[in-house]
């Protein structure tokens, strides 16, 4: 299987940069933030309990994100693949993944992380808030709680995939097409799948 974790701050295009990956690749992708936003759009529990911490910038707690992202991998019987797309987020919730991973006798193939300065993050939410309506993107303020909730819990995700030899930084700024072509060479090349 190829699993990829596709890694960054909030606004990096990690959604963008998925969707050309699992086009290319044939691997299915697994946004967290989406999988919440499709629970609180329906109204389940679980989408109540998410929505009170999103809208205030804040993560979910690792338990019950943990479970959700477990039941969503165990829905497919013989993937080719994985794209992790906001998750892991803690290093609860990385190990979790690796746990949840050997037990299908794979592993995590590449952590990608999409790099991005502060102030071009700010402003690709703000745009996205006014076509999306995501709550959580109109807000500067949350905006900049999800960024600092990103440097001083998420950031050190990458130690983690740095001591398995799996991490690699990628610019994201710059065209949509050579942001990708990197990620694709960066795949590609050191291509390790179980
Ligand atoms: P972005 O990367 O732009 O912040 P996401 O759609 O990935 O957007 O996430 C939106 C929100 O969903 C986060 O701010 C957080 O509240 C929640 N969320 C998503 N993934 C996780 C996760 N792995 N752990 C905890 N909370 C999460």
């Amino acid at each position: 299987m190829l699993n990829i974790v596709l890694f960054g701050p909030p606004g990096a295009g990690k959604g963008t940069q998925s969707e050309k990956l699992i086009a290319k690749y044939g691997i299915i992708h697994l946004s967290t933030g989406d999988i919440f936003r499709a629970n609180i759009k329906g109204g389940t529990e679980l989408g109540n309990l998410a929505k009170s911490f999103m809208d205030q910038g804040k993560l979910v707690p690792d338990e019950v994100t943990i479970n959700m992202l477990n039941a969503e991998v165990e829905k497919y019987e013989s993937p080719k693949g994985f794209i992790f797309d906001g998750f892991p987020r803690t290093a609860a919730q990385a190990s979790a993944l690796d746990v949840l991973l050997q037990s299908k006798d794979t592993e995590i193939s590449h952590m990608l992380a999409l790099e991005v300065p502060e102030d071009e993050l700010r402003q690709r939410l703000l745009l996205r808030g006014k076509d999306s309506g995501r709550p959580d993107d109109i807000n500067p303020e949350i905006i900049q709680k999800r960024i600092d909730v990103y440097n001083s819990k998420t950031e050190l995700v990458k130690v983690y995939y740095e001591k398995q030899g799996k991490y690699k930084g990628i610019n994201g700024v710059g065209e949509i097409e050579t942001i990708f072509e990197l990620l694709c060479q960066a795949i590609d090349t050191n291509l390790v799948m179980k």
